[in-house]
């Protein structure tokens, strides 16, 4: 599903055009998964239930109906799998997903922790949704994971308060010298058999490869590394999705989308493998 909403923006905007362009995208999608050898749509049935409802520039309110509409599928017993939309998505997937699920696990690959408790004097952002879905008690940290942070920074303290908040921390250095079996290894140690929402932010692609996004960080991870390390998390037990902060009016030749939803492919992949 798609859930067009990026009043969360802080810099660039446009992600509420995210879901279409991914959905384009996604036309050379085919239905043998070579990577992993499975037969995707023999394993899984799968609908896109179009967009989630939005308000334009009213995030609070945009919250409320994006957790409202997550909640009907959830409980209809479906892993959703959702298109961004701004990382501010986060929180009202996770309210809706700790109602259902309980306190869940997070891997979230990333450019940045969106640990924040504010910008702008404001709570809810997409530099911020992880902050509050821990303090609300929707993530269990001792089961959570960030992978990817680098970039420019305000402070150590940006890497300083998700650890203190209990994730585990790769940077975006560490991933590199480590290489993409060894985190995911670390990943999969970390999460264990918990209910686990992935959340991916496109921006932990280098820009060379998915440059139309809100907060581009150079140092990046190229497709094949994505690639690489998804195909190694299979077995966890995995209650939801997301792919974010894909802006297409900054993409050339639809790079971005194309890479998204490619990622998509391999989630459901995944998933397939698990039945
Ligand atoms: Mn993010
Ligand atoms: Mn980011």
């Amino acid at each position: 599903m798609g859930i067009p909403f990026d009043t969360g923006g802080t810099y660039r905007v446009g992600a509420r055009f995210g879901p279409e362009h991914i959905r384009s995208a996604s036309a050379l999608m085919r239905p043998y998964h070579s990577g992993s050898d499975v037969a995707i749509f023999d394993r899984l049935s799968v609908v896109d239930y179009g967009d989630l409802p939005v308000v334009p520039g009213y995030i609070e309110e945009s919250q409320r109906r994006i957790a409202g509409g997550l909640l009907e599928v959830l409980r209809a017993g479906v892993v959703p799998i959702d298109l961004g939309g701004d990382h501010s998505i986060a929180l009202p997937e996770l309210r809706a997903l700790a109602e259902v699920h309980g306190k869940v696990g997070l891997i979230q690959l990333d450019s940045h922790s969106d640990t924040s408790e504010a910008y702008f004097d404001q709570p809810h952002t997409h530099g911020t949704p992880i902050y509050h879905a821990i303090k609300e008690g929707l993530v269990e940290p001792a089961r959570s994971i960030q992978v990817g942070l680098r970039g420019p920074i305000y402070s150590d303290r940006d890497y300083a308060i998700p650890r203190e908040m209990g994730m585990e921390v790769i940077t975006g250095v560490e991933a590199h010298e480590l290489g993409m079996a060894t985190v995911a290894e670390r990943i999969a140690a970390r999460v264990g058999d918990a209910k686990v929402f992935f959340s991916f932010d496109i921006d932990f692609i280098d820009p060379a490869y998915a440059p139309a996004t809100g907060t581009p960080e150079i140092g990046g991870f190229t497709t094949w590394e994505a690639q690489s390390l998804l195909r190694r998390l299979a077995g966890i037990n995995y209650v939801g999705f997301d792919v974010v902060e894909v802006i297409p009016a900054y993409d050339v030749a639809d790079n971005t989308s194309f890479v998204a939803a490619n990622i998509v492919y391999e989630f459901l992949a995944l998933l397939a493998r698990a039945r």
